[in-house]
């Protein structure tokens, strides 16, 4: 087709969609690369030529374009002449979709047609604009100027500073905070905060955008894996000429939420448990965590990465390495020498490479990712959501690939059965590497404990007068270990003293007189009394608390116990056999098969805080799973690895059995370990502890993944 002035003037060009623009600093000069993904083709064209080409939109002929460009001096105006050439350059490249594209046949049709159609059914990625802010972005620049520099960086960093200082030292509390976050009632909240801080970062990335001089073209939305993002039209920022300014309007977004986020962290701090804190809680999250794994990472196309490929300087980062990629790809299935791809020479090379690897492992992972917990939820949506992800992610570039191979081996390279062996051999590969069962190692948080513990208990309830042994301390059986008071029994008893007396001398009195009815009836009622009195005697002397066996002291209250109230049954210290040592677990479901194999075999011990591995052997294994923690030291509550819920009240327990009100969110199998190493003599009961061992029973990678996934799930409430 030939080009002539009259008949271009009347056309309506339009470029190819899926081309992909971006400005770049070369040397000081602003070239704009377009990149071509259908051939995996880059281009480097001036600034002013790519502002000519982004307005053939396909509605408006050249000639009324180059006449609003002279009109609104936008720019060097173009003569018709130098606008033929370009658009001769285009057609060239194949980068125009001319009227003639609509005859080459129905294949390309139908072709643009089905990928259209894909995109806009992938629910993973879709984008829809919103609107043209640019005037209210201008506003909103203009008002905040004296925020945008060093002054309001300093303001920034300091709120920051303040909000991480809170959630530092408060940490278990915040930490608490991440029960049940994802759980379905708190769907709704989740969502208005995310759509909110989203709202917010746009705003960063448009304010900073007009801040520099730059028109921002379009707003708009795109849901990532069913979550929104906001999105300001990346070009944008592109139009910047420093490479510094692009960064920081990449960054501004971050930036925003960061700081909404320090200022949330700050007000939660001082605000009780409740409803506000978890919304605050809620929002610390979203604008640093998750703000950070979505649009800080550089694999996804987010700002993380338009800041990284501005810092590496090599736009187009993502294609080139996927290009690259594919290309390796394809070499490694047909072994033809003339596909292989150069081997990185260059850092730039090399950095290519390795983000063209990293990106599709990650793609690779994120939707592994979600065949898993699909496969854990598989009610709902689960399955039509992993569906629509295979036919998307998987389905669709395999087939494209499988296309290209298949074209590659029509031509004469690479033989059939070569490619089904090597095929063959990759697949084999990944089949080995998920379900190749091995045997691995089970490490679970455990607590030391005295083999042997005698608990002492309170019978006769009391203060704490005197205590005569400190913690740790080794008594022989029998040892005074701590003297109770109890002011009300005490003087009980004294009554009951005096009652006797009286009664004695009654009976004293009738003998007397001789009268042997009356002293007989007075000498049984003392004789009641005298045996209540010496009960009562035995019973105060167990405020005398001894130790019942020879054992070593263990409580680690000891010093704050003074003055302290014990109820009658109350667990006041424990006493253990000075030298065997035990070890309490407490066994996930998931766990329990390798437990029953390692039943009686032998397994090491950690003490955390030490380096010594101590020898010992797993011991018992309880039946039933109980949601009773073994011990207290086990739970999140004092520091431990299990978590913890409230208990339901159902029949209105009362206050004072506060610490006895929660349980263990999980069922969790008891299970004893007792150490068969001497020197294990020199440990502390309460000490926490690993207890590892190599499982008898083979796993395979996918199970354990699978398991990993559906327990992270129970854990943040789906
Ligand atoms: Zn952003």
């Amino acid at each position: 087709m030939n080009f002539s002035v009259r008949e271009f003037e009347m056309l309506c060009p339009r470029l190819r969609d899926g081309l992909h623009f971006s400005v770049q600093e070369q040397g000081g000069d602003r070239v704009c690369v377009i990149e071509d993904p259908s051939s995996s083709r880059f281009f480097r064209v001036g600034v002013d030529e790519y502002h000519f080409f982004r307005s053939l939109d396909g509605t408006q002929t050249v000639a009324s374009i180059i006449a609003r460009r002279a009109r609104d001096r936008s720019g060097d105006t173009f003569t018709e002449h130098e606008a033929l050439q370009m658009l001769r350059w285009l057609k060239d490249n194949h980068l125009l979709a001319v009227e003639s594209d609509r005859a080459t046949g129905k294949s390309e049709e139908s072709r643009r047609a089905w990928k259209s159609a894909v995109t806009w059914l992938n629910p993973l990625v879709v984008r829809i604009p919103i609107a043209r802010m640019d005037g209210f972005f201008r506003v909103l620049a203009r008002a905040l100027r004296p925020f945008l520099g060093w002054f309001g960086f300093a303001i920034w960093f300091g709120v920051v500073l303040a909000g991480a200082a809170q959630i530092g030292m408060d940490w278990s509390r915040f930490n608490r905070g991440f029960t049940g976050i994802i759980a379905r009632d708190n769907w709704l909240w989740l969502g208005l905060i995310w759509i909110g801080l989203k709202v917010l970062h746009e705003c960063g990335h448009g304010i900073f955008c007009r801040h520099f001089g730059v028109r921002v073209r379009e707003v708009g939305v795109i849901f990532v894996l069913f979550m929104p993002m906001g999105y300001v039209d990346a070009t944008a920022s592109l139009g910047l000429a420093s490479r510094w300014r692009r960064i920081i309007v990449s960054c501004a977004g971050m930036y925003v939420e960061f700081f909404v986020a320090a200022i949330a962290a700050i007000v939660w701090a001082s605000t009780p448990d409740g409803r506000a804190a978890t919304l605050l809680h809620n929002t610390v999250v979203m604008g640093t965590m998750v703000t950070l794994f979505f649009n800080a990472n550089p694999l996804m196309r987010f700002d993380g990465y338009f800041i990284l490929s501005d810092l590496l300087g090599i736009p187009n980062l993502a294609t080139q390495g996927r290009a690259w990629f594919m290309r390796a790809v394809s070499w490694l299935l047909l072994g033809t020498r003339r596909l292989r791809p150069e081997r990185p020479a260059t850092r730039g090379q090399w950095i290519v490479a390795l983000y063209g690897i990293a990106a599709w492992v990650w793609q690779i992972a994120v939707f592994a990712g979600m065949m898993l917990a699909a496969s854990v939820m598989f009610r709902g949506g689960g399955l039509l959501l992993a569906v629509i992800a295979g036919v998307v992610w998987v389905a669709t570039p395999m087939l494209a690939f499988a296309r290209q191979i298949a074209a590659s081996m029509r031509q004469g390279t690479g033989a059939v059965a070569g490619v089904a062996l090597r095929l063959a051999l990759i697949a084999g590969l990944v089949a080995l590497v998920f379900f190749a069962p091995y045997r691995k190692t089970v490490v679970v948080r455990g607590v030391v404990e005295f083999g042997d513990t005698r608990i002492v208990r309170a019978e006769c309830p009391g203060f704490v007068d005197r205590i005569h042994v400190q913690d740790g301390d080794v008594v022989p059986a029998g040892e005074l270990i701590m003297e109770l008071r109890n002011e009300e029994a005490a003087s009980a008893l004294m009554k009951a003293r005096r009652e006797l007396d009286a009664q004695e001398l009654r009976a004293r009195v009738a003998y007397l007189r001789r009268d042997v009815a009356e002293y007989q009836a007075e000498f049984a009622r003392a004789d009641a009394l005298r045996k209540a009195l010496a009960e009562n005697e035995s019973y105060l002397a167990t405020l005398k608390i001894r130790a019942p066996i020879a054992g070593r002291v263990s409580t680690r209250e000891l010093e704050r116990m003074p003055g302290a109230y014990f109820q009658r049954g109350e667990e006041i210290l424990k006493l253990g056999q000075a030298a065997g040592r035990e070890v309490k677990l407490a066994v996930a479901q998931d766990s329990l098969p390798h437990f029953k194999a390692a039943l009686n075999r032998k397994v090491a011990v950690r003490i955390d805080g030490r380096g010594d591995v101590f020898a010992a052997q797993l011991e018992r294994l309880d039946g039933n799973a109980s949601r009773t923690s073994p011990h207290a030291a086990l739970t999140a509550l004092s520091g431990g690895p299990l978590p913890v819920q409230r208990v339901q009240d159902i029949d209105g327990a009362s206050a004072k059995q506060e610490q006895e009100r929660y349980e263990l969110a999980d069922p969790h199998f008891g299970a004893t370990v007792r150490m068969t190493s001497a020197d294990a003599a020199s440990l502390d009961d309460g000490e926490l502890a690993r207890v590892k061992f190599r499982s008898p029973v083979k796993v395979t990678l996918w199970g354990e993944t699978r398991a990993a996934v559906g327990r992270w799930m129970r854990k943040y409430g789906v």
